[in-house]
This record gives C-alpha cells, structure tokens and sequence, in this order.
C-alpha cells in the first residue's frame, strides 16, 4: 500500500475511492481505485483514471 501522503485528486465514487499518484519506480502517473468498506480490502492501479473510475462504478463488495 503506497503512503497516502502521495494521492491527489481524491474522488469517491461509492465506497470506493480514487487517488491519483505517481510510480516513482516507473516514473508514471497510476490511478489507484480503493475500496474503504471494512474487511472488503479491494484495491487495484489503473493506467488511466478512466479506468479506475469504471472499476469503482462496477465494484461490488463482497462485504455487506
Ligand atoms: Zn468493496
């Protein structure tokens, strides 16, 4: 999990949210798409913000 401190752009959508940060490994800008509910644990690194905002819209917790 990277250190919150790097994300900006924060957007929720749902219980998920997105932060925009920057792989300074890869030198790239990645969109991290993560699920807040306790105990779902849902997280994933998109490309594009695009695609992490359609993966938070279709995100369904396996938690309810
Ligand atoms: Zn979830």
């Amino acid at each position: 999990m990277p250190a919150r401190d790097f994300f900006h752009s924060v957007q929720r959508i749902g219980p998920v949210q997105i932060g925009t940060h920057r792989n300074r490994r890869a030198g790239q800008t990645r969109h991290a798409a993560v699920c807040t509910a306790e105990r779902c644990g849902w997280s994933a690194d998109y490309g594009t913000r695009t695609a992490a905002q359609l993966a938070a819209r279709t995100h369904r917790c396996a938690v309810r």
